[in-house]
């Protein structure tokens, strides 16, 4: 049975994939900050693990915690979109979306199961390429420093058997996304799996659509 961790499972977009890939039998090891409130993710069965994604000695606290532990999926989900571009929200914004998902992989990487893949979920704002609106300063900033940094792993590990990519999985409707988002959380996440399963060591550091698209940078 292969398995998959996964940060921030508790709502959104991270409780989708635990229900997906538990679905589909997979064991999932669903990571929330506050475990004891998580009551979908209870529901579902699977284990759940406690985890601050932002925080350097909560991941390794973890790591330690699942030593031994053979792990064929990662995904970084945990995220927060500031409101404001003030130093404590664009601090907070760095250390859930960039640094912690990059402390993440550093510290799982003895943990995979050859042919492992570790996935970040990014944003489309993270582009710079693609910028035509502006706005969202911190969290766009927070995400291309995420794209850069998971790009940067993905080359210092080529002589591993690690894939990486970094995954956008499209404007969902969940409290980050909003009610008047594009899609629903099911069509999403549904859309990911053959992605992730897909990805190969020779597209590793890819930025990609949650339909397996290539972005622009
Ligand atoms: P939600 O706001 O619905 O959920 C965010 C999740 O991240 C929650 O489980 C939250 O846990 C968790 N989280 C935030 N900070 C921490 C932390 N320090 N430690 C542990 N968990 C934390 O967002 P989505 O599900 O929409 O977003 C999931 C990912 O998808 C994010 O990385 C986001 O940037 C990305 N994304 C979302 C889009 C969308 O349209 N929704 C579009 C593009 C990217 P808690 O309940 O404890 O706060």
């Amino acid at each position: 049975m292969p398995t998959i961790l996964i940060t921030g499972a508790n709502r959104g977009i991270g409780l989708e994939f635990a229900r997906q890939y538990a679905a589909d039998g997979w064991r999932v090891i669903a990571a929330a900050r506050r475990p004891g409130e998580a009551e979908e993710l209870k529901q579902l069965g699977v284990e759940v693990e406690q985890l601050d994604a932002a925080e350097g000695a909560s991941i390794h606290a973890l790591a330690d915690r699942l030593k031994g532990r053979a792990i064929d999926v990662l995904i970084a989900n945990a995220g927060v979109l500031p409101r404001g571009v003030d130093t404590a929200e664009w601090t907070k914004a760095f250390a859930t979306n960039c640094i912690g998902p990059t402390l993440l992989a550093k510290a799982f990487k003895a943990h995979m199961a050859a042919g492992g893949k570790m996935i970040a979920i990014t944003s489309k704002m993270g582009s710079i390429a693609d910028n035509e609106s502006g706005g969202a300063i911190a969290y766009r900033s927070s995400k291309a420093a995420l794209n850069a940094a998971w790009r940067s792993l993905s080359i210092d590990w080529r002589g591993d058997d690690i894939a990486l990519a970094m995954l956008h999985p499209g404007w969902v409707q969940t409290d980050m996304g909003g009610a008047g988002a594009a899609i629903d959380p099911t069509t999403s996440v549904s859309g990911m799996p053959a992605t992730i399963a897909g990805l190969t060591r020779d597209r590793t550091g890819s930025f990609l659509n949650y339909d397996g698209q290539e972005l622009p940078w």
